[in-house]
């Protein structure tokens, strides 16, 4: 599903194939989760080149990410957005989802690491999740306290908190889950951020218990373009279960509209809210030359 016998990725400064590259099973990553990540997409632009969507927001989340966690980062941004590219052409790849990654060398104990390794690897996505709505759920999985991990960090432990919210919004027949912080409000989704509106308003969500995902900061971009009002702020499950309309914004979800929130439905047809509207928006900036 992610890659076959030729497919290249690019792994500590060469490119070699995904079926022969390895990591040692003492990587300190694999042990105690230190790693981080990005998740990026490519898109076929309106001529038909392949373009790397916010390609250098990417890299230098993942340079921030990786100096949150004390993880050496030795790599210089443009080369890595060039390496990237060579991905994707190596495999012939245009829709793709992209995926970075850092991790640490072989070591048991806790300290830190004077080197770090790098994978970039790349498979085919369709450009669009289509307009499948979303059924919602408050998780009884919090967003990790802050002052327990650096959140704003992409790093591999804390999906260890996604992982078990998604599975547990799932097992009860839902599409997605919205965890809360540790105050009890809104704060994102397992993969992506929360945007509902209110009154032709929409709300969102303040940075300090969410990711600040790189998909948020194009939404709040384009309503500025559009004379759209957002309000960032703390929001409770219940002022979301009273919204007109609502949508996650994530790299991989893109722009996705949700039904209902605990069962109940959002009052406006999606396609009548702001959420659609960004959502077009949106699909048309991907694909800009
Ligand atoms: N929150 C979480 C927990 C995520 O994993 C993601 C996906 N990276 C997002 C939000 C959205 O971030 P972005 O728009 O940068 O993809």
């Amino acid at each position: 599903m992610y890659y076959n016998a030729n497919t290249i990725i690019y792994h500590n400064g060469q490119f070699v194939k995904a079926a022969d590259a390895t990591i040692d099973l003492y990587s300190q990553s694999m042990h105690y989760g230190l790693s981080v990540f990005e998740g990026i997409r490519s898109y076929a632009s309106k001529q038909g080149k392949t373009k790397i969507f916010k390609a250098k927001e990417h890299y230098l989340r993942l340079q921030a990410s990786a100096l949150a966690l004390n993880m050496p980062f030795t790599w210089d941004i443009e080369a890595l957005e060039t390496a990237t590219y060579q991905v994707l052409e190596q495999n012939q790849l245009q829709n793709a989802y992209i995926r970075p990654m850092v991790y640490a060398p072989a070591n048991m104990s806790f300290s830190k690491n004077s080197q770090s390794y790098i994978v970039i690897q790349a498979w085919q996505m369709a450009p669009f999740l289509g307009n499948q709505l979303l059924n919602v759920v408050t998780s009884s999985f919090q967003r990790p306290n802050p002052k327990a991990f650096h959140i704003q960090a992409k790093a591999g432990g804390h999906y260890v908190n996604s992982i078990l919210a998604s599975q547990e919004a799932k097992a009860k027949g839902f599409d997605e889950a919205i965890l809360t912080d540790i105050h009890g409000y809104i704060a994102e989704a397992s993969s992506a951020n929360i945007f509902f509106e209110q009154n032709d308003i929409l709300y969102t969500p303040q940075l300090g218990n969410i990711l600040p995902g790189i998909t948020r900061a194009t939404v709040l971009q384009l309503c500025q373009q559009l004379n759209i009002q957002v309000v960032e702020g703390n929001f409770t499950p219940e002022q979301m279960q009273a919204a007109d309309g609502a949508f996650l914004c994530g790299t991989a979800a893109e722009i996705v509209g949700m039904a209902s929130f605990n069962t109940i439905p959002f009052k406006k047809p999606f396609p009548d809210t702001l959420g659609s509207i960004i959502q077009t928006q949106y699909a048309n900036l991907v694909t800009n030359d």
